[in-house]
């Protein structure tokens, strides 16, 4: 029987990168920067980079940020010091933020969990205080029964202690859970180590994962607990 469903936030239950591209292209106009697609990639790779610098304590939250815009910016052809960055970072942040949706399928999805008794468990990596607006500002937080941010909690994703600790709170066994994620390597890998049940979503136009949004997630739900029969259908 299944007892919590557990879920990434970004990407999974938010369109992160929907909200990533609002913030670039105000960041672009800002820096009179016409090559989207170019600011896009190497936005991507320098945030990849130095968001896991920040994750694994290398750096401040304010470093990764100046760093991000700063690389992005030199790969476009456009030199800054730290407080222009910063000033094109809060740009950034503010198109970012008006990015902050649910996907169409999310609330009503996670409002049928609740009302079927089932905790819903967000594990995800980021700053305490952007996931926990992002989550109000998605209008998620109002079902949402535990929340673990790496920035608050001291380790992240895939560190097991991080799906330990879920599994601690909602006080049941890896067997008896479920987790969601977009990530292979961050959210599927270290939950199914662990004994969970996990299903990977790909919320893009290449699908890879086992499933592209949540109506697949409560057929798949189904077949692993007929008390969830209901989940499938009610979207
Ligand atoms: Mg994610």
């Amino acid at each position: 029987m299944i007892r919590l469903i557990g879920w990434d936030l970004d990407d999974t239950l938010v369109d992160d990168m929907g909200a990533t591209q609002q913030g670039l292209s105000e960041l672009a106009e800002y820096l009179g920067i016409r090559d989207l697609e170019r600011l896009s990639e190497q936005w991507s790779i320098a945030s990849d980079y130095w968001f896991e610098q920040y994750l694994a304590g290398h750096v401040s939250l304010e470093e990764n940020r100046i760093r991000r815009i700063i690389e992005t910016a030199s790969a476009c052809g456009i030199a800054m010091g730290n407080s222009r960055a910063l000033q094109a970072f809060t740009v950034y942040r503010t198109g970012y933020e008006r990015g902050w949706q649910p996907f169409w399928d999310t609330i009503s999805f996670l409002q049928k969990i609740r009302s079927l008794g089932i905790p819903v468990g967000i594990v995800t990596n980021g700053d305490g205080p952007t996931q926990r607006r992002k989550l109000a500002v998605a209008g998620i937080d109002r079902w949402v029964s535990i929340v673990l941010i790496s920035g608050e909690f001291g380790a992240a994703k895939p560190d097991p202690s991080i799906f330990r600790q879920l599994l601690n709170l909602a006080g049941c066994q890896p067997h008896e859970s479920v987790f969601v994620g977009d990530r292979v390597d961050k959210d599927i890998l270290p939950a199914r180590a662990l004994g969970m049940h996990a299903f990977h979503i790909n919320r893009g136009s290449q699908q890879s994962g086992d499933i592209k949004n949540l109506l697949e997630l409560g057929d798949a739900l189904k077949a692993l607990d007929p008390h969830l029969s209901s989940l499938g259908v009610m979207i």
